[in-house]
């Protein structure tokens, strides 16, 4: 059977990405895999299809369904995050680099995880392992997802061994300026003009489980804060109905790239408890965050720790 190598849910750049790289490793090792995403290419997000573009990479399928099937996950390990019916499925690998979810399997199964910035980082050194070339596409893309994900090296998840991997893979995807692109990718993710507020809310958005509580948490990256002045009424407007469908709190992370911060928004039951969790006061429901730039790393630990997990 193919196996279907998938991200997780609200796909971002590595998660597209790493499905096709990994996709790529296992049909060079003479598996049947096909790259597959959890959206469609019309939903997917303007980072992402910039640099499908931009590397002339096919788009991964959607997958919405994993009943039955013989899948790889790249990105992620928790059932939440993955397609409908999961549990049912045959998963054959996980490639990652979060903490490990609550995916479980009845036979052993290849599965890596490092504590780098991006899972394509750990792809390049599969990849290295396994003695294959990466094709100069995925490399460009790969490149890419590891510059998305540790935010230009910024981001505090990032390793001395996501640089190195950046270095052997512009070399094979013949990219020189590494900043010139993540500056187009930052463009793209961050244009906000006619997109609507909860589609914003949603464009890089992960819900969580603190000891029973449902908590939402999304990040925008920008090149500056000013980006959403206009909308920032718009995008409270849209937490608060988001919170409302069931959640204790819905945190929107405003992260400015170039400050290197973050305005942490956030609709909650509980405003003192978040306030308490990252030693910040909330005026008119935001608090600035200096140096806050990894929801992984960062908030999300901050919130476990608050809510007592
Ligand atoms: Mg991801
Ligand atoms: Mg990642
Ligand atoms: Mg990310």
């Amino acid at each position: 059977m193919v196996i279907s190598v998938v991200g997780h849910s609200n796909p971002d750049t590595d998660s597209v990405i790493s499905a096709i790289g990994l996709a790529a490793l296992l049909t060079a090792q003479g598996q049947e895999a096909q790259a597959c995403m959890q959206s469609n290419l019309a939903d997917l997000n303007p980072e992402s299809k910039v640099v499908l573009e931009k590397f002339g990479l096919e788009a991964p399928q959607e997958m919405s369904d994993a009943a039955g099937k013989d899948v790889a996950l790249v990105d992620f390990s928790d059932l939440a995050q993955g397609p409908a019916n999961l549990a049912d499925a045959n998963v054959v690998a996980v490639v990652d680099h979060h903490k490990i979810g609550d995916l479980t399997t009845n036979s052993p199964i290849l599965f890596r995880a490092e504590p780098v910035g991006c899972s394509a980082t750990v792809l390049n050194t599969m990849f290295k392992e396994a003695g294959i070339a990466i094709p100069e596409k995925v490399a460009g893309g790969m490149l890419a997802a590891i510059l998305s994900d540790t935010v230009n090296f910024k981001s505090p998840t990032c390793t001395e061994t996501d640089k190195i991997a950046v270095g052997e893979l512009k070399t094979i995807a013949g990219v020189d300026d590494t900043d010139a692109l993540f500056m187009d990718m930052l463009k793209a993710k961050s244009a906000v003009a006619g997109v609507p507020s909860k589609d914003l809310l949603f464009r890089d958005y992960k819900d969580f489980d603190m000891k029973g509580n449902k908590v939402g948490v999304g990040q925008l990256e920008l090149a500056a804060l000013d980006q959403v002045a206009e909308i920032r009424k718009d995008l409270v407007q849209a937490m608060a109905e988001v919170k409302a469908d069931g959640r204790h709190s819905v945190l929107l992370m405003l992260t400015d790239v170039v400050k290197e911060g973050t305005d942490l928004v956030v609709i909650s039951d509980d405003p003192a408890m978040i306030e308490k969790a990252f030693g910040g006061k909330l005026e008119n429901s935001a608090m600035w965050i200096d140096g806050m730039m990894s929801r992984k790393k960062q908030t999300v630990p901050n919130l476990q720790k608050a809510f007592g997990c």
